[in-house]
């Protein structure tokens, strides 16, 4: 009888730890963001301007789309007839790095913008613009693509201990290849977040196994920070950042063999040795209109994407040298 006892005992401390594992729960609030806030009117205007560009699926249609994502960093009169402030004014559009590399072909582009003190060690911020078929491609990943716009804007100017390289990838949906040729080039990385898919939420959340719906809510009313096992301090010094500036937060941290898991350009660098993370509004394991001519700028949500960009500006200011 007191060996049942004992043996029940450690089974619940062992399933109490691996939840706890996979869930990290956060009990300490991380940064605020004092600088500019993001804005869900420019966010929405962003979105609605990538998309109406046409379709972000072969190289014209990715070309198309990095002079634009080009034109909002450095400044001028983009195609909509709205001018913006360049990011880089003092000298021009320099620290703006454009990353070639040829597939099938075909020349494409990674435009890498470069903030914060010349350290050797720095953190990458990436989201990929190109699009699955012919689509909008609004939450997958014109949302990404607008936050990682306006956490540009936002950390402008602001002090960073450690630089800040925001990656805006080429062919995500086509084998990683942009945010491949982009971990292999890099050095000094010392950790790197993909923003994929920020847009969609008070949707049914799915699960990839019946058992994660023990552990997390049925509403997908929540942002997710995944990451591996090794990935723990990164996922939940991102999630208390994102906690603090109003974001409703969940992470897990699991084995890459759960599907989804890997399916963004985190892994391209996880493939190098890498910390890395996604934030996420889960995909197809939330949103019906993944991946069809459905996911339209209208459906997204921008105020609970101005504060996840709101909780990336405050993670980011916050990394020590
Ligand atoms: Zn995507």
């Amino acid at each position: 009888m007191k060996l049942a006892l004992a043996l029940a005992l450690l089974f619940a401390f062992a399933l109490a730890a691996v939840v706890a594992t996979v869930v990290q729960p956060v009990f300490r609030r991380g940064p605020t963001w004092r600088g500019p806030r993001a804005d869900p009117g420019r966010l929405s205007g962003l979105v609605h301007a990538l998309v109406a560009l046409g379709p972000r699926n072969d190289a014209a249609g990715q070309s198309r789309a990095a002079d634009w994502i080009r034109g909002q960093i450095v400044g001028g009169t983009p195609s909509d007839g709205v001018a913006r402030p360049a990011l880089q004014v003092q000298d021009g559009d320099r620290r703006v790095e454009e990353q070639r590399y040829v597939a099938n072909g075909e020349t494409f582009r990674n435009l890498i913008v470069r903030l914060g003190p010349e350290t050797e060690n720095r953190i990458v911020i990436g989201a990929h613009y190109d699009v699955h078929g012919p689509y909008p491609g609004a939450d997958d990943n014109g949302s990404g693509t607008a936050a990682l716009l306006e956490l540009a804007r936002v950390l402008r100017g602001s002090p960073l201990a450690v630089g800040v390289d925001l990656a805006f990838y080429s062919n995500e949906e086509y084998g990683l290849l942009g945010s491949a040729a982009h971990a292999e080039s890099a050095r000094g990385v010392r950790a790197m977040v993909s923003l994929e898919m920020l847009g969609c939420f008070d949707q049914t959340q799915q699960f990839p196994f019946a058992a994660l719906r023990l552990l997390y809510p049925p509403q997908g009313d929540y942002i997710v920070v995944v990451g591996r096992l090794q990935d723990i301090p990164l996922v939940r010094a991102i999630k208390s950042a994102l906690l603090a500036n109003g974001a409703a937060v969940r992470s897990i941290d699991a084995p890459e063999l759960i599907p989804g898991i890997a399916d963004s350009d985190h892994s391209s660098f996880w493939r190098n040795g890498v910390r890395a993370a996604m934030v996420t509004d889960t995909a197809w394991y939330r949103n019906p209109r993944y991946h069809t001519a459905h996911d339209t700028p209208d459906t997204l949500d921008y105020g609970r994407m101005a504060r996840i960009v709101d909780g990336m500006a405050a993670w980011a200011s916050s990394i020590p040298r």
